[in-house]
């Protein structure tokens, strides 16, 4: 769509309202022909007023909208609402093209219920915190209640955690085979066996380095979460050696959860198991992502539900505190009725954690390159409406949420769990609640000033060939981390 800004430069703004808004729509800057798709959003300011207007044509139609507001407070603040203003006001006009209102409003990010969070913690009450999602935002009254539940389990974590407070992530970036819907850096296991080993030399020595950075620091790690990939693709004695390393390199007297993703049921052993259960870990996620074996064999996964089946037998005699299941609404080969036996499969097993997923279309992933055929929006948001009430049955509560690009129908993905059975480390990075310390290729450090949305990155190497030949990159990222520290609490 050929857009054009008179007054501002709030492109990112735009460009994510026009993405989310009509997805596949790419932006074009310059003034559009006589009749062909296109935007001009201008800003007008008079003193502290302001007055955002976008005008925008699309299949022939023309629809203008004007959003206005004061401005207040410094200049940053003053720069928020502008982009707000700007935002609203391609919101109103894109709602009169579209069949349906978007369920997240005018929301384009991936932590929707940030700004409920935020409100939280500043003394509203959740429904509070609702209303201003509906009135500010424009999100439908059902997603504005989600938001506002699982931001105000965000604020209570957010109460738990000390300044110096930090989670770890430690990433596996193996798989047996690659996933339909997947473009993360994974390797199949076939292809890259001979960078196990090496991968999990380098990745002891980052852990033990990382260890001593954060004793430093005067540091302390509330929640160890290892994912990937799939961490359970590396041997019992490779995971044991990567645990113990996060042992003895960490206090982990305050270190409340260990969560280990045991993602795909067909690298699941009981001696993997057994080594686990004796390193602490309190949480497994066993992802079946569909109980369905048409659905399986469709996304190309090796295994089948009986396999899945088996993992969680296995699973259940270890006695891990929390048990989650992933599943993914909207694969290709799925109905809504397939969906819902397949979330009555994972009930059935008493798990206390269930993460429903949207399907989000992911460049490079199988499903654009070999253009599978995906159930529709509506069979998506049937599966999600199944999915809320069955799990509230089950005496589930929505915990986190986030929402990534490019998901089926515009919905999210969200965590839920029986009360008592949240997995912190879900919370403290989907709500920026602390800075989260990353181990292995693929890895990213975030840095979280505490109390305040000031937030660094530092990027690992993706791949793992390069992560065990470039130590310096993550040694260097660890010294950021250690400086960002000693900025914020100056000896
Ligand atoms: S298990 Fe996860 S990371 Fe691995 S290929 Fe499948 S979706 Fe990708």
């Amino acid at each position: 769509m050929k857009l054009v800004l008179r007054g501002h430069d709030e492109r990112y703004t735009v460009e994510q309202s026009l993405m989310n808004l009509f997805p596949g729509e790419l932006p074009v800057y310059g003034p559009a022909a006589p009749g062909e798709d296109g935007a001009v959003v201008t800003c007008r300011e008079a003193g502290d007023f302001l007055t955002a207007s976008a005008e925008i044509t699309r299949g022939g139609r023309t629809v203008s909208r004007n959003y206005e507001t004061a401005l207040s407070g410094p200049d940053f603040d003053r720069e928020g609402q502008r982009r707000h203003a700007v935002g609203a006001c391609f919101y109103l006009a894109a709602l009169e093209l579209l069949d349906a209102p978007p369920p997240w409003g005018m929301l384009t990010g991936v932590r929707p219920d940030k700004p409920a969070a935020w409100a939280v913690m500043a003394g509203k009450t959740a429904e509070e915190a609702q209303r201003m999602l509906e009135q500010t935002y424009f999100v439908s009254p059902s997603r504005a209640a989600l938001a506002a539940e699982t931001g105000g389990t965000a604020a209570e974590a957010a109460r738990g955690l000390e300044p110096r407070d930090i989670a770890v992530y430690i990433g596996i970036p193996f798989c047996p085979t690659r996933c339909a819907y997947c473009s993360f850096v994974s390797q199949s296991v076939e292809k890259s066996f001979s960078l196990m080993a090496p991968y999990v030399d380098a990745l002891v020595d980052e852990i033990r380095t990382g260890g001593e950075m954060v004793r430093r620091q005067g540091l302390r790690v509330r929640a160890l979460y290892m994912g990937g990939g799939t961490p359970t693709t590396l041997t019992a004695e490779q995971l044991n050696r990567v645990l113990a390393a996060f042992a003895e390199s960490f206090d982990a007297a305050a270190c409340s959860e260990i969560t280990v993703e045991a993602g795909r049921p067909d690298t699941i052993t009981a001696e993997k198991l057994a080594v686990l259960k004796a390193c602490g870990v309190t949480r497994v996620s066993v992802n079946p992502q569909t109980m369905e074996d048409r659905v399986l064999r469709a996304i190309g996964r090796n295994h089948t539900a009986r396999d899945i089946a088996r993992a969680m037998d296995l699973t259940a005699q270890y006695g891990f505190s929390h048990v989650n299941m992933d599943l993914i609404a909207g694969l290709p080969e799925d109905s809504p009725e397939g969906f819902c036996r397949s979330l009555d499969a994972c009930l059935a097993y008493g798990t206390d954690n269930v993460t429903v997923h949207t399907l989000a279309l992911k460049k490079g992933s199988r499903i654009l390159t070999e253009g599978l055929t995906i159930p529709p929006p509506e069979a998506v948001a049937e599966m999600l409406d199944y999915a809320g009430p069955a799990l509230r049955a089950a005496g589930h509560r929505p915990y986190y949420l986030y929402r990534q690009k490019y998901m089926s129908g515009s919905f999210e993905n969200i965590g839920w769990c029986r009360p008592g059975a949240e997995c912190l480390y879900n919370i403290y990075i989907m709500s920026e609640l602390c800075s989260v310390l990353s181990f292995g290729a693929g890895g990213s450090t975030k840095m979280v000033e505490p109390g305040t949305n000031h937030i660094e990155r530092a990027f690992n190497v993706k791949y793992p060939k390069e992560y065990t030949e470039r130590p310096e990159k993550h040694l260097g990222n660890q010294r950021l981390f250690a400086a960002f520290y000693e900025k914020l609490f100056p000896a």
